[in-house]
């Protein structure tokens, strides 16, 4: 995107004819300087989708007045999963769109822009089954940023019934280890002080990259659970890289999202449970706590197997902070199935949740089944899960007043310049006065703790999504783990 020069003074004259939204760009907007607009997309739920439509809305008249003043093209591309979905719907749909990109051909960008600048609309929506950006290190653009994501590997090979990340995203392959750890490298360098590892299952990696692991065996699944796929043997999993990765910098915390229940091996919550720097937090998505839902979800646990994996887990991590994926209402879903995911939420308390009513998409269970809890439901089911949830959450936190949590500090906090801003180990925030604290090491002065820091803090009070404290004193990651 080249920039222009900034646009004329606000004070425009609206000229007789102009609609709202011209007339509402001439007067708040007058310097759009940006040659091409990409918006990046998801299809999880319709939500996301109609949120995409509304905004091409605005974009169309901003386009238009964008012509009119400057005289030259704005150029509007959809690129990520509502393109390889919709490309047909929005190209005909949408004439102002010039570019349509899905997930795998953001390499292609630069020739679809040549051939949206002829003025054709221009659109590449071929999933790959390998392309993973390996070679493309994304550009931090907040220098000095505290946290970073990596993406490990992209795709998903599980089908849940429910689910459209199979069709958008394509098959499931992994980055090689060597450019993750290389990136975590540059990162480390950058002074970023936490990096999670990203994927739609992160725990399911397997880098067939280096031929003299291509035969080895596939390790098992957690107890209890199964695939719609055969066992995939070969390949440096996600045990391997997380040691590797958890080696790189002492001082830089380790997380990982969005792995599956299912690849939940010993050696992996072993490793977690050994290394201080890898969080002790595990997402372990449920999505229903009734067994015949989760059936018909495809999901390939019943509750019995997941709550034995849960008990498993707390055994193993002492101490580990749960979070969770609910979906609300799915089909055929009867209120006794509800009553159980309220009853597992009470039984697992997690730390953190993630609540969604069921959104249909063209997936298996839009072919096979009916979407037959009505809307009303859904939202109440919904309601009903979050008030539970935050109860369990609250519950789950007041447990930590007067503790000491380790925490990172990430900046002032949102509501007062006077505090900070942090997360602990549980990925649960922290807020803190901004007051001058001593160093763990005793030889320097009290000062104020910066971004990226790691503070102790000690608990003072609890609600479902934030801890307050009173700040100790500065230390570091590698010191705290040894004072425990
Ligand atoms: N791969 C992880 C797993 O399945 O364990 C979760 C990643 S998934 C991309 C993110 C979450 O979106 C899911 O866990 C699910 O709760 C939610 N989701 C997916 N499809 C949905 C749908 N059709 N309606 C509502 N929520 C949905
Ligand atoms: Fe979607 Fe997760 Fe199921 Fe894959 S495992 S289909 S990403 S919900």
């Amino acid at each position: 995107m080249t920039p222009r020069s900034p646009g004329p003074s606000c004070r425009r004259a609206v000229t007789p004819g102009q609609s709202s939204w011209m007339r509402f760009f001439s007067l708040f907007c007058p310097s759009i300087q940006a040659d091409v607009i990409l918006l990046v997309t998801c299809s999880i739920r319709e939500k996301a989708e109609q949120a995409i439509w509304n905004r091409l809305r605005h974009l169309s008249a901003l386009k238009a007045w964008r012509q009119q003043q400057a005289g030259s093209p704005l150029r509007i591309g959809i690129l990520g999963c509502m393109a390889e979905r919709l490309k047909e719907e929005i190209l005909h749909r949408e004439k102002l769109v010039d570019i349509v990109a899905g997930p795998d051909a953001y390499r292609d960008l630069p020739r679809l822009l040549a051939v949206a600048e002829s003025g054709q609309q221009a659109a590449n929506v071929l999933l790959s089954l390998d392309e993973t950006y390996a070679d493309i290190l994304p550009v931090q653009t907040s220098a000095g940023g505290t946290t970073a994501f990596v993406s490990i590997m992209r795709g998903c090979d599980n089908m849940c019934s429910y689910c459209i990340v199979p069709f958008t995203r394509g098959r499931e392959r992994s980055r090689p280890i060597a450019s993750i750890l290389q990136e975590v490298r540059m990162l480390s360098d950058q002074g970023v002080k936490e990096v999670t590892l990203l994927g739609q299952n992160v725990n399911s990696f397997r880098d067939m990259s280096e031929v003299q692991f291509q035969s080895a065996a596939a390790p098992g699944l957690s107890r209890g659970f199964s695939t719609v796929y055969r066992a995939k043997p070969g390949g440096l999993r996600f045990a391997h890289l997380l040691d590797q990765v958890s080696r790189i910098d002492p001082e830089m915390r380790i997380r990982f999202t969005s792995p599956h229940p299912k690849d939940f091996p010993d050696e992996v919550l072993q490793l977690i449970q050994e290394r201080h720097n890898i969080c002790k937090q595990l997402h372990l998505p449920a999505q229903s706590g009734s067994t015949r839902v989760l059936e018909a979800m495809r999901r390939g646990y019943t509750r019995e197997a997941y709550l034995e994996l849960v008990h498993h887990v707390r055994d193993s991590i002492p101490g580990v902070s749960l979070s969770s994926d609910f979906i609300a209402g799915f089909c055929g879903e009867t209120e006794e199935d509800h009553q159980q995911t309220v009853s597992l939420l009470q039984d697992v308390r997690y730390n953190v949740g993630f609540l969604f009513a069921y959104s249909m998409r063209e997936t298996r269970a839009f072919h096979r089944l009916q979407d037959d809890v009505p809307a009303e439901v859904k939202q109440r089911r919904l309601q009903e899960l979050i008030t539970v949830f935050r109860e369990e959450a609250a519950r789950a936190n007041e447990a930590m007043v007067g503790q000491c949590q380790l925490v990172l500090v990430e900046g002032p906090s949102k509501r007062s310049a006077l505090e900070l801003c942090g997360r602990n180990d549980g990925n649960i925030k922290v807020i803190f006065p901004d007051a001058e604290v001593e160093d763990a090491a005793g030889c320097q002065a009290l000062a104020r703790a910066q971004p990226g820091d790691y503070v102790l803090v000690k608990v003072t009070s609890a609600s479902s999504q934030t801890l307050r404290g009173v700040p100790l004193r500065r230390t570091t990651l590698s010191r705290s783990a040894a004072c425990h």
